[in-house]
């Protein structure tokens, strides 16, 4: 195992890198329990791109070669055993609306939501990122997924305590039951923002200043702790198994896109869960 460089270093192996079928991907250690649960959060390395998006870019929408990025989602569903045509994906717009996903949505792009889920077996859900977060969700008991996209907007719309809602009345899963990750995002340490991010903070959270966790040597700037306001949301949903990655996408740019740390010149890396149909 490759030992990363987390923010926090002492909780960092609760997420591990291995290399499949020539793509270096990261994996949650306490999935490893549930073999018929398939994910990935995928790493930038192994793919096809050209600079800045080498390699492994996900996304068509920043500039990429669309056959290439085709190649790369091919070789993406190949290295965790899935289907092109089980996964569902969506168009993220920072939001906090929840999308029910079944059969008939096989193979699709969905419409703008920020948040998929799914207790369907055979459906891999499919999220692209580049350092806003991404919240996976599993339900061992109901054999439910998620998967959610927070950045600051979706943050301060409650994206995280929505999917669990949505989780827990649409699919009749158990908050307590339900597994949690908060996978690799920009961190305190390089998240810098302004005045419009603290102001929609204020208004967000009953004491947000916890979430602030570094001042910024400019005025009307601090650093932002999207991770640890997520984990808030999850909590105050009721979601007690909460396992947090704490790897800076700013930081690891040899692991991940990172929008910021990139200045907009990147790609995005992918995220899927899904759950196979068990050989009896
Ligand atoms: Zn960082």
């Amino acid at each position: 195992m490759v030992r990363s460089q987390g923010y926090l270093q002492e909780e960092q192996d609760v997420v591990y890198r291995v290399k499949t079928k020539n793509l270096w991907i990261y994996r949650v250690r306490a999935f490893d329990a549930y073999p018929h649960l398939k994910h990935a959060i995928f790493t930038r390395r192994g793919g096809v791109s050209l600079s800045p998006f080498d390699s492994l870019n996900l996304s068509v929408s920043v500039g990429d070669n669309p056959q290439t990025v085709q190649k790369n989602f091919a070789s993406a569903c190949r290295a965790v055993g899935v289907e092109p045509e089980q996964t569902v994906s969506s168009h993220l717009i920072h939001g906090a609306d929840v999308v029910t996903i079944n059969h008939t949505n096989r193979q699709k792009v969905m419409d703008q939501a920020d948040a998929l889920i799914t207790a369907e077996l055979e459906i891999h859900l499919f999220m692209r990122f580049g350092d806003c977060t991404p919240l996976l969700f599993f339900d061992p008991v109901r054999q439910a997924v998620g998967l959610a996209h927070a950045g600051w907007r979706g943050t301060m719309k409650n994206v995280a305590g929505a999917t669990i809602a949505a989780m827990t009345q649409r699919l009749g899963c158990q908050a307590e039951n339900i597994m949690a990750v908060i996978g690799p995002a920009i961190g305190p340490c390089c998240y810098e923002v302004g005045l419009d991010v603290i102001a929609a903070a204020d208004q967000a959270f009953d004491e947000p200043e916890q979430f602030f966790t570094q001042r910024s040597n400019r005025a009307n700037h601090a650093h932002f702790n999207l991770g640890s306001a997520n984990q808030q949301q999850l909590r105050e949903a009721g979601v007690t198994h909460i396992i947090q990655s704490n790897l800076c996408t700013a930081c690891r740019t040899d692991d991940f896109f990172s929008h910021r740390a990139e200045k907009g010149q990147t790609g995005r890396f992918g995220v899927v869960i899904g759950i196979e149909e068990r050989a009896e």
